[in-house]
C-alpha cells in the first residue's frame, strides 16, 4: 500500500510548520517509509527552486536593464518618427517640383523618379520589416 504522508506532513515539515512532537514522529516515519524519503527529496528540490525564482524576480539588474530597454526604444522611436516627417516633406517638395518641371516627361526625369521611387519603396519594406520583428520579441533589447 502506497504511503501518503508526505502530501501533508511532508509538505507542512518543508514549510516548518510541524511542532515538535509532530516533526520528530514524522522524520522517524520518513527514515523507515522509502515512499516518503523520495518524495520528501523531490518535494524539498521543488520548494527550493520556487525559493530561488521568488528571491530571482524583483532583481534590481533586470529592472534596470529593462528601463534602459524602454528608453532606447523611445529614443529609437523618436528618431524614427523624424526620419518619418522629414522623408515626407522632401518627398512631397520632391514630388512637386518633379511634376512641375518641364523635365519631368524626359528619359532623365523618368529615370531619376524610378530610382527614387525604388529607394522608397526599399526603405518602407525593410522599416516594415524591422517594426514586425520588433513586435514579436517586445524584450528583445533587455539584456537578460
Ligand atoms: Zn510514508
Amino acid at each position: 500500500m502506497e504511503c501518503t504522508r508526505f502530501q501533508d506532513e511532508g509538505m507542512r515539515l518543508l514549510d516548518s510548520e510541524l511542532g515538535d512532537d509532530e516533526r520528530l514522529r514524522y522524520e522517524q516515519h520518513v527514515r523507515e517509509c522509502d515512499e516518503c524519503a523520495t518524495e520528501l527529496e523531490e518535494l524539498g528540490r521543488i520548494v527550493k527552486l520556487t525559493d530561488e525564482l521568488r528571491l530571482r524576480a524583483p532583481d534590481e539588474e533586470f529592472w534596470a536593464n529593462y528601463w534602459r530597454g524602454i528608453y532606447r526604444r523611445l529614443e529609437r522611436g523618436f528618431g524614427f518618427v523624424l526620419l518619418i516627417v522629414g522623408m515626407i516633406v522632401i518627398g512631397g517638395w520632391g514630388v512637386y517640383e518633379a511634376v512641375t518641371s518641364p523635365d519631368f516627361f524626359t528619359i532623365k526625369g523618368m529615370s531619376i523618379t524610378a530610382v527614387l521611387l525604388g529607394l522608397v519603396i526599399i526603405f518602407l519594406s525593410v522599416v516594415r520589416e524591422r517594426y514586425h520583428e520588433s513586435k514579436d520579441d517586445p524584450y528583445k533589447e533587455v539584456e537578460r
